[in-house]
């Protein structure tokens, strides 16, 4: 049966690749929702501004996910007037889904371990509920406020969580894929082929646009 709730991955997407697109897929079928928003950042808060423009990631995104009907690319932080603030973008889901629906907000470890430094951070499981992903390289730690968060809100299943709209960090193991958006921005600065590290189209659109450096 399909769940009634909304679930979303955001990021800098600078650019999208497989992991991304995997760990997307991959949630979307273990939440049981017709469909995984992923939502590019516009400024990116916690870390230097990428040199590529909102619109080419957002249409980067938009390419990787045409021919996959259950994933969706969402421009609701590129379009907004406002800082790409997650806290402001469950603000912002919440109105618009109601009270009872469960919002899904799906990121990695890597990222969840920098939460506490996020805007309002302790807040956002008011409005969702975290599913955290493993990603190679990074384990929660073993003290600190982030274990502390953990111990607090840790759901016991994705049923529990899938009851409440919000207030549950859920982790879920899946397939590992070790890339990053810094090893193909790499990749491509040594002259090398990027490819199978992200779809085709992403890759045509990069050499089209001369993004990444790339002069010819
Ligand atoms: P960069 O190397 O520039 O930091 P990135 O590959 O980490 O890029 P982001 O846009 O920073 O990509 O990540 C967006 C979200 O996707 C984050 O929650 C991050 O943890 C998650 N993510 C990125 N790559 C993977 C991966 N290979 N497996 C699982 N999650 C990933
Ligand atoms: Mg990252």
């Amino acid at each position: 049966m399909k769940a009634n709730a909304f679930a979303f991955m955001g990021g800098t997407f600078d650019p999208i690749h497989n992991g991304h697109l995997r760990t997307a897929l991959e949630l979307q079928h273990w939440l049981g929702v017709d469909q995984l928003c992923l939502i590019p950042s516009k400024t990116p808060v916690h870390r230097a501004t990428p040199g590529r423009t909102s619109e080419q990631r957002l249409e980067m995104v938009k390419l990787a996910v045409a021919d996959e009907p259950s994933l969706c690319a969402d421009d609701r932080e590129i379009s907004s007037e406002q800082p790409s603030y997650s806290f402001l973008t469950l603000q912002g889901l919440r109105s618009e889904l109601g009270d009872q629906c469960p919002i899904f907000m799906i990121m990695g470890m890597d990222s969840y371990m920098t939460l506490p430094s996020w805007y309002e951070w302790d807040k956002f499981t008011d409005y969702c509920h975290i599913v955290v992903v493993k990603r190679p390289g990074y384990d929660l730690p073993a003290e600190g406020e982030i274990k502390e968060f953990t111990d607090e809100h840790k759901a016991q299943n994705l049923e529990q969580a899938m009851a409440l709209p919000a207030g549950k960090v859920l982790f879920h193991e899946l397939t590992p894929l070790g890339i990053s958006a810094t090893q193909i921005r790499e990749t491509i600065a040594q002259g090398l082929s990027p490819r199978y590290l992200f779809p085709d189209g992403v890759w045509q659109y990069i050499q089209d646009n001369r993004l990444y450096g790339l002069t010819n």
